[in-house]
């Protein structure tokens, strides 16, 4: 059993009351795990007849599934082509809070990228800027994206500030999962009660005031915040919605999907909590989480401008010569940032940020010759002309994750994607019989 600070115990006693005893009963039980199922590749039912190891789905995210299960799963060839990315079931619980959106979103904390994964995957019609403030962590970001292969997120590095001088009141959502004292993740994060002390909960609140502060007038009048945190201190979670209430902020009710899964929010006499939740693991299996939803006061005043491409003519023509003769599919919009050439979500073109990837990166070109990127794979494999199809089993399979060059069987000369059961793991080129592997070096196994 873990061992709590006995000032923490003192302060969710008061919180819980009656509970408290249901939860400390929760540090007895081990941590659960949960993934979401990457639906812009494969629909949940085919997943869950592919994936060999037992699950339990979960009543408020539709893609969302409990690992009932130990065994890891990185070296899992379904992980590889991005069929689903692990995710903490309380961690999803604040995404299903939301309503189905459209629009330009702004994921202002980011990495690693759970909830920007989960909001592009059940709102396939939404943009999303997922942008993450440490550069390490933001590479991180972007390969999480990018073995997903999503179509519709763009990454950046930015300090929050920023979005309010290049892109005031231009955001129809805005996800605040911001860093916090972790309280909710204790059972899981030894190093989080290790780091715990009687200031930490007023430090983390005074820098969530200030990121949210730098935030918010990036939000469209009328737009939305998803404010949320693994934590339970009242002064990182409904005093932050106070302080939000008294910003031109509106509580807004939650999705009710998720209403029987979270307790209502601590409120103070004669104040209404209800609409900020709590996800406890003795409601719902998973690690705690804090999550309200908010809406900023007024009506929209922008126009959309789209901003021009950095692309001449001369290379659209070399760059569609190579797509049209590989893939089925057309690539509508391509952008150019430093070498590199992306197919861009429309809607980045309208907001005037430095992207450290605007959407999908195709390649660069060697001279004439174009050099496709492990992203083009990820994100239009399935759309690929020329294939090798490998089947569970095949002793190909371990042999490609691992970098090596293998036999050529169905696919012609040329570039290649590869695929696992239909769905693609990369790519490679196909010579003479033998496929030369072009599986990124850091994702090799060993
Ligand atoms: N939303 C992420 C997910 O679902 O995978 C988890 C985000 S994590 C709770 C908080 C993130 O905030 C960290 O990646 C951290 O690097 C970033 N961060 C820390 N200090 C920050 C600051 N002052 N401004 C903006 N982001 C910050």
């Amino acid at each position: 059993m873990i061992n709590l600070p006995e000032r923490y115990l003192e302060k969710m006693k008061g919180i819980l009351g009656a509970d408290f005893e249901r939860y400390e009963a929760t540090f007895r039980m081990p941590p659960v795990r949960g993934f979401l199922i990457n639906t812009q590749k494969i629909k949940p039912q085919e997943f869950d007849a592919l994936f060999p190891l037992p699950t339990e789905p979960l009543s408020y995210m539709p893609n969302g599934r409990r690992l009932l299960s130990e065994e890891k799963v990185g070296g899992d060839p379904l992980y590889a082509a991005g069929l689903y990315y692990m995710q903490d079931p309380g961690a999803m619980s604040s995404v299903a809070a939301l309503p189905k959106i459209t629009g330009r979103v702004l994921d202002i904390a980011a990495a690693p990228g759970g909830k920007t994964i989960a909001t592009a995957l059940l709102n396939p019609d939404a943009f999303i800027v997922a942008n993450e403030v440490n550069f390490t962590r933001a590479k991180i970001l972007m390969q999480n994206v990018e073995r997903l292969g999503l179509k519709n997120v763009a990454i950046t590095s930015l300090p929050p500030k920023d979005f309010a001088k290049y892109t005031p009141e231009s955001f129809d959502l805005i996800i605040a999962d911001l860093p916090c004292s972790g309280e909710g993740m204790f059972r899981k994060e030894e190093a989080a009660v290790a780091a715990w002390n009687e200031n930490i909960n007023r430090m983390n609140a005074e820098r969530q005031r200030e990121i949210l502060s730098y935030t918010l007038p990036a939000l469209k009048k009328g737009g939305l915040l998803l404010y949320s945190t693994c934590t339970y201190a009242v002064e990182e979670d409904e005093e932050i919605v106070r302080f939000l209430m008294q910003n031109d902020m509106q509580l807004l009710p939650p999705a009710e999907r998720v209403l029987q899964i979270t307790a209502a929010g601590v409120s103070e006499k004669g104040e209404n909590m209800e609409n900020a939740r709590r996800f406890y693991p003795f409601i719902s299996e998973g690690e705690g989480q804090f999550f309200a939803l908010l809406q900023k006061q007024g009506e929209a005043l922008y126009t959309t401008k789209s901003i021009p491409a950095k692309v001449s003519v001369n290379e659209r023509k070399k760059l569609s010569a190579f797509l049209s003769k590989h893939l089925s599919q057309e690539v509508e919009v391509v952008n150019k940032q430093a070498e590199s050439y992306y197919a861009v979500h429309p809607l980045a073109r309208t907001l005037p940020l430095r992207y450290l990837s605007e959407g999908v990166r195709l390649g660069e070109f060697s001279g004439e010759k174009f050099l496709p990127h492990h992203n083009l794979f990820t994100a239009f494999g399935e759309v690929f002309i020329n294939k090798e199809e490998l089947k569970m089993g095949d002793p190909r399979l371990e042999g490609y994750l691992r970098g090596e060059e293998i036999e050529a069987k169905s696919c012609a000369e040329g570039y290649v994607a590869i695929t696992l059961e239909g769905h693609v793991l990369g790519g490679g080129k196909c010579v003479s019989g033998k496929i030369k592997n072009h599986y990124p070096k850091g994702l090799r196994t060993r």
